[in-house]
């Protein structure tokens, strides 16, 4: 199985080891921005295995992690006004002010879990009578298809199909990372996945404007600790670059016909990030031709806000100020049985990781 168990195999991952062992000679904080990287890490064991000059943080790129409390409020809105609500699996268990996705669907809601938004524009095709929304959550990575599924849509003459959009984009969250006045992150593992789509444009000025090395990885063991190597290598010499460990997959430019998609639906615009707040030009909404598929207008349900749960650390977590162990509610008032917060549903999330791979519960 090429680039699949050459990525795990055991040598190779102890060859990046021993190089990171004898290259590190200072303490250095290095950030995994993507959920995905940080459960690879944890479930692999790679933590216990690097020196403990290096410091890994985990950062803010699990999608379901960030979507705000509001949104979910919204879905949940939809749900009990006789919408058919569409969404990913992770979604359904993360709970809102009041309750989850799940909790509404117990209550008699139209809930479908879908792998594809496109699957949601069949539902819309086969169920006339009713209005069907999917709910667009994600980084880069989902927007392509959410972007054809409105195309489709509109090709169809549906008018029962609709997005809750809540999409944002990794490069700004990285930047509000590096503003706040207690971010100790000297280096920067990317989200290959999202360079796939995106490709590296976006990540040299911010390289160049913070002195940052940014090493675009990959997510199998060997990726990540060839990665860590790089980063490391890097800022034991002083110097700022980014490098690309996940070149079996990212191309520079990334890919053009998946951008020219996002970029027909889809406008940068403001988001907001649960337990971060909101970020300038952090996301994607709708562009304003394709008002009629914004379930937020559609429903008249933009003015529903609320409160994030101050009982989970989540946004400290996400910003990497704080390991899931250091939240008090971690184990004991929040598991995944019983989540307090996204970090903790979501398979993405790092307080399931911590939770399900190590013992500091
Ligand atoms: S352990 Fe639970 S309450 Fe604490 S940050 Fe994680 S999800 Fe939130």
């Amino acid at each position: 199985m090429k680039y699949l168990n050459e990525y795990r195999n055991l040598e190779a991952t102890n060859r990046w080891l021993n190089l990171i062992h004898k290259t590190i000679t200072r303490n250095w904080n290095i950030m995994e921005v993507c959920g995905g990287q940080t459960h690879s890490l944890v479930r692999n064991g790679i933590l216990e295995l690097l020196p403990e000059k290096v410091r890994m943080i985990h950062g803010p790129g699990c999608p379901v992690c960030v979507t705000p409390l509001n949104l979910i409020d919204k879905a949940v809105e939809l749900l009990e006004n006789n919408v058919i609500v569409c969404s990913f699996g992770d979604m359904v268990r993360v709970p809102g002010s009041k309750k989850s996705l799940m909790q509404a669907k117990a209550n008699g809601g139209d809930l479908r879990i879908l792998y594809s938004p496109l699957e949601a524009v069949d539902v819309a095709r086969e169920n006339p009578q009713k209005q069907v929304v999917f709910f667009a959550v994600g980084f880069e990575t989902t927007a392509p298809a959410n972007a054809l599924s409105v195309l489709q849509a509109k090709e169809k003459g549906l008018k029962n199909y609709s997005l809750l959009v809540s999409h944002v984009l990794v490069p700004p969250a990285m930047e509000a990372i590096l503003k706040d006045e207690l971010c100790k992150v000297n280096a920067f593992l990317g989200a290959g996945h999202v360079c796939t789509i995106m490709g590296l444009g976006e990540y040299y000025p911010l390289s160049a404007k913070y002195k940052i090395p940014i090493i675009i990885t990959g997510f199998e063991p060997v990726d990540l600790v060839q990665g860590i190597y790089m980063a490391v290598n890097q800022l034991e010499k002083g110097i700022f670059e980014v490098e690309n460990q996940y070149a079996r997959v990212v191309k520079k430019e990334g890919n053009l016909a998946a951008k020219n998609l996002i970029n027909i639906v889809f406008r940068v615009g403001s988001r907001q990030w649960r337990g971060i707040g909101e970020i300038p030009d952090s996301g994607y909404v709708l562009q304003d031709e394709f008002n009629e598929f914004d379930a937020e207008l559609k429903f008249g349900i933009r003015h529903i806000q609320v409160p994030e749960n101050k009982t989970c650390i989540a946004g400290e977590i996400l910003k990497g100020i704080k390991k899931p162990y250091e939240c008090n509610q971690f184990g004991k008032n929040c598991s995944p049985v019983n989540p307090l917060g996204a970090p903790m549903v979501s398979s993405e999330g790092a307080c399931a990781a911590y939770y399900h791979f190590t013992n500091t519960v």
